[in-house]
């Protein structure tokens, strides 16, 4: 029933001067540093007026104050909302707006952009936010997060009433299927998953992360800001993604594991191969948050000393698989998302509904474990959640031998021809390997006779113009039924994305519609 709160006050007693986490600016900040900061933050923002149950924002990059600010809000009691950098004025302004935050800690700029303008810009339609603090910004002016600092120093930090099934967190899903959605977590469900999975994944005190995905997202918050104070570990934060640094780094501090996404793997795998290095120290890649491709699975375990994880996940349900070791079956490894960790699994039939037949493809219902509380907006839980509190989490899988979970697809993105089910997923896996197509998205579109009928939008590679006809020859040639050819075929110059980058379906279905199906 610990926060991270107590955990760190253990850590900062036992260990003080040991590093929590480092950033690219280089300084180690240790337990007791880290503690001091946020106890002094916290005394300070309670001077401000901020009460218990109050959302407090932050648009960070990879920055060690992002791990200040997230022990502070634990203890002051306040609800942290974590905001992604590359969000811009309408993105911020709609979640600042959802979650009524009262406070919000920018950059000055980063990376060319004046973040503490953008906000200054949205707040005059916020009335609930009541203050935007800059961090690191040379300029000086408006609220700055040093000073807070500074005012807090000498003042006792607040100890409201804690308890480990409050809501600490409201995090935004990414917003692919629709608009992103506000997560709810507590201190008690947040870490479940993360700490399970850690342990089989052999990481524990003393074991370094190197961390270049967003603690703005839910693997970073989890794994780069929390797992020092839940595990001892230590986190190396990167700003931004380079596979050259990450190399060096790896070298150079010893890592230990990394978690991200598929071309950080692939990247990272291409500048070891380059280099002539098998990455000795990296004994963890755990890789997720879109389909990692079997081959660079096979590859990476192949080149790399170390293991790499398929891992699957959402923010409403953290690690959901944990990945299967190479050397406990490579194949496995290679071509399923692992094994579940920890929650229960239920999977239905996406049309029928009802258990679908066991090793067959269904929806992905999870409970229990790393779950979240609900949605912000009671009305999105209710459709999600289901009377015996399982999530349905929208997409489509398959369970296996050993445990194992394979993702297939999503449930929106399940194209109902004619009654016979077919998988967006398996259909643009072909076609991506197809040597003039670039990017494929397939989507169902309206069609009177059969119901639904494939849809395919593709980006061609420059001079080149595949065809319908080319495209249903690649289809068949890869050995799937004529059914799955699409019958319709739309050249785009770019395809509509989240600002994460995955591809935004509902707008592809949404311009077929505006075209009349
Ligand atoms: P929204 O819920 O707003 O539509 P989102 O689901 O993309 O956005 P996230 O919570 O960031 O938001 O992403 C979780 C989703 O990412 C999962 O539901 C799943 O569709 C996809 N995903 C995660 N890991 C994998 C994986 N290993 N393979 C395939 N897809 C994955
Ligand atoms: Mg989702």
């Amino acid at each position: 029933d610990e926060t991270i709160l107590d955990k760190a006050r253990r850590w900062a007693q036992r260990d003080p001067q040991r590093c929590a986490i480092r950033d690219s600016a280089g300084a180690c900040r240790s337990y007791a540093e880290l503690l001091a900061d946020a106890e002094c933050l916290a005394a300070s923002l309670w001077a401000l007026g901020l009460r218990p149950g109050d959302v407090l924002s932050f648009q960070l990059p990879n920055w060690s104050e992002a791990a200040v600010i997230n022990l502070a809000a634990c203890i002051g009691g306040w609800v942290c909302n974590p905001i992604v950098p590359i969000y811009r004025d309408a993105e911020v302004a709609v979640t600042l707006a959802d979650c009524q935050s009262r406070i919000c800690f920018v950059p000055g700029q980063w990376r060319g952009y004046d973040y503490a303008a953008m906000a200054e810009r949205i707040s005059a339609e916020l009335p609930e936010l009541r203050a935007i603090v800059r961090v690191r910004d040379p300029r000086g002016g408006g609220l700055s997060y040093e000073a807070l600092l500074e005012q807090g120093r000498g003042l006792a930090p607040p100890s409201p009433e804690r308890c480990a099934d409050a809501v600490k967190l409201i995090m935004y899903t990414s917003g692919t299927t629709g608009r992103a959605k506000g997560v709810l977590h507590s201190h008690r469900s947040l870490p479940a998953a993360v700490l399970r999975a850690a342990t089989r994944w052999g990481l524990g005190q003393g074991d370094r992360v190197l961390m270049p995905s967003p603690v703005t997202h839910v693997t970073g918050y989890c794994c780069g800001l929390e797992m020092p104070f839940e595990l001892g570990t230590q986190t190396v934060l990167m700003e931004r993604w380079d596979a050259a640094e990450a190399v060096e780094l790896t070298h150079a501090l010893r890592i230990d594991a990394t978690v991200g996404a598929t071309p950080f793997l692939k990247e990272l795998l291409e500048q070891a191969e380059a280099a002539g290095s098998s990455l000795p120290s990296l004994r963890v890649f755990a890789c997720g948050g879109a389909a990692v491709p079997p081959d660079l699975v096979r590859r990476a375990n192949a080149t790399l000393a170390g293991r790499t994880f398929r891992v699957y996940g959402m923010t409403e349900a953290p690690l959901i698989t944990f990945g299967i070791a190479a050397d406990a079956d490579a194949e496995l490894a290679a071509v399923t998302d692992g094994c579940v960790n920890g929650y229960a699994l239920r999977i239905e039939d996406p049309v029928a509904g009802g258990a679908a037949a066991p090793g067959t493809e269904g929806e992905i219902l999870v409970r229990g474990a790393g779950l979240f509380l609900g949605y912000a907006d009671p009305a999105q839980t209710a459709e999600a959640v289901t009377d015996d509190g399982y999530l349905r989490t929208g997409d489509l899988g398959v369970c296996g031998e050993h445990d194992t979970l394979t993702i297939t697809g999503r449930k929106k993105d399940l194209i109902i021809r004619g009654g016979e089910n077919i998988s967006a997923k398996e259909i643009e896996d072909v076609l991506h390997r197809h040597p003039d197509i670039v990017e494929a998205a397939v989507v169902a579109m309206p069609d009177h006779r059969l119901g639904e009928a494939v849809c395919a939008y593709v980006i061609a590679r420059e001079g080149t113009a595949p065809t319908l006809d080319e495209i249903c020859r690649v289809v068949q040639e890869a050995g799937l039924a004529r059914q799955k050819c699409p019958e319709r075929l739309q050249r785009v110059e770019a395809l509509p994305r989240t600002p994460s980058g995955k591809i935004r379906k509902d707008i592809l279905r949404r311009w077929i519609a505006e075209a009349g199906g």
